[in-house]
């Protein structure tokens, strides 16, 4: 006899587990009638047509979507409850397709940037070495909490969760024990051993590593490491490529996930990591701020998804450092002046891209600053695109969920319509992540996962900033906006 039961059975389980949650929650096990609500409010936006139904209504039961129409055309059954949100826009509920829930740094001080440099990677995100896997997790639920009450109901979280922490955090929302979105559970993200993470002790690196990455090293490690994540349930798994992940390997993690049915959403930054994503055949190139238009055009072909990640747009690691003493305060008005002339030379260079110039040989801060060419090429190209905050940081005064949403407008910023901004978040990452059949629409048979702002999102993309009603699964997480 096994003394572990089989991932196959585990999975089973849990399916088991999660219907069980399900019907308790319905009320269904206790005989009772289902639980019907009926959510009224002037404009409910279809992100597919961009169209809005004035007025709209959605009737809900058990969680799930039955009905949506005009309100005339929808009569509450009896015993229905309704909530009548007034002039509000209904959306979709939100979906952030890339973040990092269990991690928080806050960046060092600028004196300790020299000195202790290690790698690619802030000492912070090695969470491993200095906290515990149960608080992290903890911290995670917060993080969770918090990105649910902005609106954003589903994520997908790639890697930094320790070994099982955003599986653990996943299957204690489904339980019901704490709130959050529902999650796409990556666990440890596989990396090549290059420059990711420098400078650790090398007597010791190899045990901090795995406790948060699986290294490839080769293409049967690498088929090892996605059954390494199998077996702790993950629902994707996540790659960092670089310069040292080849073809083969990156094509031998593809294969084994696939078998599994589990899509691969590889991080990938410059040309050649993007060239070994589309070579290898993943699913969606996360990141991907050095893609030509031969690229986007070779990913069209694929049908490979395009996740932007827009974190570093504008000033944001200057507003972040400012509440910390990160900065000295030297360094502070230094940084303010050239964040501006950064964004004059940013415009310059998305300026001749977009007249077809070459990618330079960029720095580290232009590669994070050259959007508003990446995102009109994108958006010419006809690549598939889905968005994602890639919040995986402190930032002083605004919740995780603030932090994350206020991501997204910057998209509009660079270029995109606010009806596609929409649609990233939403439609296109329902698509992107596999479950177009439950989440990304508010369409009879998707779980009841809505959120509503007071104005008019197409007008002022801004307004997902402020979202006033959230419903996850039948329930309203916030309302301010009617009687609950
Ligand atoms: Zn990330």
């Amino acid at each position: 006899m096994n003394r572990h039961p089989s991932s196959r059975t585990r999975k089973v389980c849990i399916i088991l587990a999660a219907l069980f949650t399900g019907l308790l929650a319905s009320g269904r096990l206790a005989g009772q009638a289902p639980t019907l609500t009926l959510v009224k409010a002037g404009h409910l936006i279809d992100p597919r047509t961009g169209k809005a139904l004035s007025p709209a209504a959605v009737l809900i039961e058990s969680g799930k979507i039955k009905e949506v129409g005009p309100p005339e055309r929808i009569q509450p059954p009896a015993g229905a409850k309704t909530i009548d949100l007034g002039n509000a826009t209904l959306l979709p509920g939100l979906i952030d397709s890339h973040t990092h829930l269990l991690v928080d740094p806050i960046g060092p001080a600028e004196v300790e940037w020299a000195r202790h440099y290690n790698g690619a990677f802030l000492p912070g995100l090695l969470l491993a070495i200095v906290e515990s896997p149960s608080k992290r997790v903890l911290m995670g639920a917060q993080a969770a909490r918090e990105d649910l009450e902005s609106g954003i109901t589903t994520v997908r979280n790639l890697g930094h969760s320790g070994i099982d922490g955003d599986t653990e955090l996943r299957d204690a929302i489904n339980a019901g024990r704490v709130v959050g979105p529902r999650i796409l559970a990556s666990g440890r993200k596989l990396i090549t051993r290059s420059d990711y993470v420098q400078n650790l002790n090398p007597a010791l690196a190899d045990a901090i590593l795995e406790q948060e990455f699986l290294l490839i090293d080769g293409t049967d490690r690498a088929r090892q490491a996605v059954r390494q994540n199998e077996f702790q349930n993950v629902d994707v798994i996540k790659v960092a490529a670089d310069e040292n992940l080849t073809v083969p390997e990156l094509g031998a993690v593809i294969e084994e996930a696939h078998r599994k049915h589990l899509k691969v959403a590889v991080h990938a930054v410059d040309k050649t990591s993007i060239q070994t994503s589309i070579d290898a055949g993943a699913d969606s190139i996360e990141h991907g701020n050095e893609a030509t238009d031969a690229q986007l055009k070779q990913m069209h072909d694929k049908g490979i998804f395009f996740d932007f990640t827009p974190t570093s747009y504008g000033d944001f690691f200057t507003k972040i450092f400012d509440g910390t003493i990160a900065m000295s305060l030297k360094l502070r008005p230094e940084r303010r002046g050239s964040d501006e002339r950064t964004r004059q030379r940013y415009n310059d260079l998305a300026q001749q891209l977009l007249k077809g110039a070459e990618f330079p040989d960029a720095s580290d801060e232009s590669r994070d600053r050259v959007y508003d060419s990446l995102v009109q090429r994108v958006m010419k190209s006809g690549v598939k695109f889905a968005a994602g905050s890639d919040m995986g940081w402190f930032y002083p005064g605004k919740t995780r969920g603030e932090a994350s949403i206020s991501r997204f407008p910057t998209l509009h910023k660079a270029g995109m319509p606010s009806l596609d901004v929409i649609r990233a978040i939403t439609t296109n990452a329902a698509e992107m992540l596999g479950w177009q059949d439950r989440i990304g629409a508010v369409e009879p048979g998707k779980f009841a996962d809505l959120v509503a702002v007071s104005g008019d999102p197409l007008a002022d993309i801004s307004e997902l900033e402020r979202v006033r009603f959230v419903m996850k699964d039948g329930p309203a997480v916030r309302n301010e906006l009617g009687p609950r």
